[in-house]
């Protein structure tokens, strides 16, 4: 029997439209300039797309690709951008998006892999929840944040997707069982930001607080150092923001939002209580430029955060190319100037605050790999942490990874090439925990 009959033999639908081929094959890996020229649309393209609409269609799905040998690379929305949903070895990409139910059970979330953020947000609100993080790219699904995600909105209180984050997960394993299992408190370690290699998230349980009324904050500054004067006191606050972003004239009209391009900004999604708080220390170095005491209006600073003012950035100025570096550390705060000079001409620094200090996206003119390569040693050399955007290899928890894949998935055949012994650009620190 073919591949494609035993699977249609399954019910699920399977595809092999060479449009769509193409489009599940790539992901948002093209904001990097390396992984653009490593990984261009068509050079690794899936043979078949397969979209199971339940957990048990999944274990199914897997069963038959462990027997006929062949690869299967998971995939949400794709929108990760290390180019880890990236189908090397051809084969089969899981599009997961159909596995979407959302249960709100007491404190927690339960959610299909597929499930979009905005839904799963959306349901706990209405429940009188919030979810403690997701990403600023919320129409992502919860398996792609869990599997291939890291921080977000929600990161200065509950820090990255590794911390408590995920509750229990439904794992299919690529064993060749057709079964599912399921993984809670320190088993989750291997699943979590391994990009699927140890099994394939069908189902994902979350934690959630209790509701509060979050409000948008808009702060500008005549100077970096009045805005990080400000930046640096919100974690301070009697009750942590959700975000706290801030930026550079340069990027500053490149934001979806009317803001003055002359002028440093600070987007903060505060707690209701703590807005007095928040714009009496805006005041004291710059201007409050708005308030806006609406959930919606929150979402519009989460999409402004993280790698999003690196991608407005790099499509208001194409040329030349830009890259970005992940970065945490107080030298991003106290010697800017010396962050800068890790690269050559233009550098611009997007902030996040976490738990204990500001995380940083720097952005800088693309010269060549190893020019962006020396100059992650240089961030280093002067105490700031960083991780590389521009490598697709599994870099936490690997060798915990390894040792759980020889069980799950004996033959290798989960997203293959992801999973090295040593990833050759090392990431030294995860984005979000800060040194
Ligand atoms: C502009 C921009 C902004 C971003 N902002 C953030 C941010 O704020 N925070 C952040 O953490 N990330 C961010 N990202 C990265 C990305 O959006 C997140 O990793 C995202 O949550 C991935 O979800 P997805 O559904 O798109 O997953 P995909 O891109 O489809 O997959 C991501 C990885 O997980 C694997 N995977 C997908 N589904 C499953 C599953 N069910 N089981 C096992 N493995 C699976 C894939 O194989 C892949 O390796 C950003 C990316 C861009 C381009």
């Amino acid at each position: 029997m073919t591949l494609e009959s035993e699977l249609a033999d399954l019910g699920v639908d399977v595809s092999t439209d060479r449009e769509l081929l193409l489009k599940v094959s790539s992901d948002w890996s093209r904001m990097s300039p390396v992984l653009q020229d490593k990984l261009p649309p068509g050079r690794y393209v899936a043979d078949l797309v397969v979209r199971p609409t339940s957990a048990q269609q999944v274990a199914d799905v897997l069963a038959v690709a462990y027997r006929q040998d062949v690869p299967v690379t998971p995939r949400g929305a794709g929108t990760g951008n290390y180019g880890q949903a990236t189908p090397f070895d051809g084969g089969i990409v899981l599009d997961l998006r159909g596995l979407d139910t959302v249960e709100v059970t007491g404190e927690t979330v339960r959610a299909g892999a597929g499930a979009k953020l905005t839904t799963v947000d959306e349901v706990a609100r209405a429940a009188g929840r919030d979810v403690w993080i997701f990403p600023s790219t919320k129409g992502s699904t919860v398996g792609g944040f869990v599997g291939g995600g890291s921080a977000g909105t929600g990161t200065i209180e509950h820090r990255t997707t590794s911390d408590g984050f995920v509750v229990s997960a439904v794992v299919a394993p690529m064993d060749g069982s057709g079964s599912l299992f399921t993984v809670s408190g320190a088993e989750l370690e291997p699943f979590v930001h391994t990009y699927g290699v140890t099994g394939v998230l069908v189902e994902v349980e979350i934690r959630t607080d209790p509701a509060r009324e979050w409000a948008a904050v808009y702060g500008s500054f005549g100077s970096y150092a009045d805005l990080v004067a400000v930046h640096r006191t919100l974690t301070t606050l009697s009750v942590a923001p959700r975000l706290a972003s801030g930026d550079e004239p340069a990027l500053v009209p490149t934001l979806p939002v009317d803001l003055d391009p002359a002028r440093w900004s600070l987007r903060v999604i505060a707690e209701a209580s703590t807005v007095d708080e928040v714009t009496a220390r805006i005041r004291t170095h710059g201007e409050v430029v708005r308030v806006a005491r609406d959930y919606a209006e929150t979402d519009v600073l989460s999409g402004m955060s993280y790698n999003h003012p690196v991608y407005f950035l790099q499509q208001a100025a194409p040329q030349p190319r830009l890259f970005h570096i992940e970065s945490s550390g107080t030298p991003l705060w106290d010697d800017p100037d010396a962050v800068r000079a890790c690269y050559p001409g233009p550098v611009h620094l997007h902030l996040e605050l976490f738990q204990h200090g500001p995380g940083a996206m720097i952005v800088a003119e693309y010269t060549g790999e190893a020019d962006l390569l020396a100059g992650m040693d240089r961030l280093e050399a002067i105490g700031v942490g960083v991780h590389s955007p521009h490598q697709w290899y599994v870099d936490r928890n690997v060798e915990l990874a390894r040792e759980t894949a020889r069980r799950t998935d004996p033959k290798g055949l989960l997203n293959p090439g992801k999973l090295v012994d040593a990833p050759p650009v090392d990431s030294r620190v995860n984005i979000g925990v800060v040194r």
